[in-house]
C-alpha cells in the first residue's frame, strides 16, 4: 500500500557537469522501475540543470533545504516557489547536518515544512537521535520531540504528502548501519507518534524512510521490515551503479 521511496542526498558534492554524468549513468540502470519512487537531491546550483536530463526517467528532483518566506530581504536563502521554478518537486528538511552545523531547530523545521506544503513541494522531514541520546536511553524522547515539532499545527490533509526519514545521527556517513531491529523499532515508534498526532489513517499512509549508511548490501534486510518504506541514501547515491542497485532492492 505504501510505495517505497529511494532518495539520494548528494550533499555538497557534484558540479553541474558531474551531476549530468551521474544521471547519464543512473538513468539507464533504473529504466522500467515503476514500483519505487526515485528522488535525487543535488545542491541548489545544480537543480535547474537536471530537469531536461531527468525527463522521461521517472526520477524526481529534490532540494536539500528551503527557507520559509516566499521572498524578501533574506540574503542567501531560497524559497519554495524558487525551488519549484528550478524544477524541484521535493525538499529535504531538517537533515541532521543542518541541525548540527547550521542551527536548524524544531521551530525552523516546522516553518520550512509548512512553507513547502503551501508551495506544493513534498517535504522529506529528517529526524534521528545522536549516539549520546541513544546511549542515554533517550531515543524515543528525541524522536517524539522532533516529530511533534516538525508537524506542529498541520492538519491530516496538509500532512498527507509528507515523507519522514529516520536517520540515526550515529549511522550517517559512518558505515555503521542500524540493525534491522533497531530501525524497525524506531520506525514503528515514529508511526505511533504520527497516529497520536494525526490519526491512524495518516500514520498507516505515511512513508518512513531509513537513512544511515544504506548500501546495496544492507538495503534488502532493512526494506523487509514492516515499517520501513524506503531509504534516504548519502554516500552510496553518488555512484550510479550503487544507487541503482539500492533502487532495485526487490529484484
Ligand atoms: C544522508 O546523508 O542522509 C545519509 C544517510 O548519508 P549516508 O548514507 O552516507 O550515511
Amino acid at each position: 500500500m505504501r510505495k517505497p521511496v529511494i532518495a539520494g542526498n548528494w550533499k555538497l558534492y557534484k558540479t553541474r557537469d558531474e551531476a549530468l554524468a551521474l544521471i547519464e549513468e543512473l538513468a539507464p540502470l533504473v529504466t522500467g522501475v515503476s514500483n519505487v519512487e526515485i528522488v535525487v537531491a543535488p545542491v541548489f546550483t545544480v537543480l535547474p540543470t537536471l530537469p531536461a536530463a531527468l525527463a522521461g526517467t521517472g526520477i524526481s528532483l529534490a532540494a536539500q533545504d528551503v527557507f520559509w518566506e516566499e521572498e524578501g530581504a533574506y540574503t542567501g536563502e531560497v524559497s519554495p516557489r524558487m525551488l519549484l521554478d528550478a524544477g524541484a518537486s521535493h525538499v529535504i528538511i531538517g537533515h541532521s547536518e543542518r541541525r548540527q552545523y547550521f542551527g536548524e531547530t524544531e521551530e525552523t523545521v516546522n516553518k520550512k515544512v509548512k512553507a513547502s506544503l503551501k508551495g506544493a513541494l513534498v517535504p522529506i522531514v529528517c529526524v534521528g537521535e545522536t549516539l549520546d541520546a541513544r546511549e542515554a536511553g533517550e531515543t524515543f524522547n528525541v524522536l517524539e520531540r522532533q516529530i511533534k515539532g516538525a508537524l506542529a499545527g498541520l492538519t491530516e490533509t496538509q500532512f498527507a504528502p509528507v515523507i519522514i526519514a529516520y536517520e540515526p545521527v550515529w549511522a550517517i556517513g559512518t558505515g555503521k548501519v542500524a540493525s534491522d531491529e533497531q530501525a524497525q523499532e524506531a520506525h514503528a515508534f515514529i508511526r505511533g507518534v504520527v497516529a497520536g498526532l494525526l490519526g491512524k489513517s495518516a500514520a498507516e499512509k505515511v512513508r518512513i524512510l531509513y537513512g544511515g549508511s544504506v548500501k546495496p548490501e544492507n538495503v534488502k534486510g532493512l526494506m523487509s521490515c514492516n515499517d520501513i518504506d524506503g531509504a534516504l541514501v548519502g554516500g552510496a547515491s553518488l555512484k550510479g551503479a550503487s544507487f541503482a542497485s539500492i533502487v532495485r532492492f526487490g529484484e
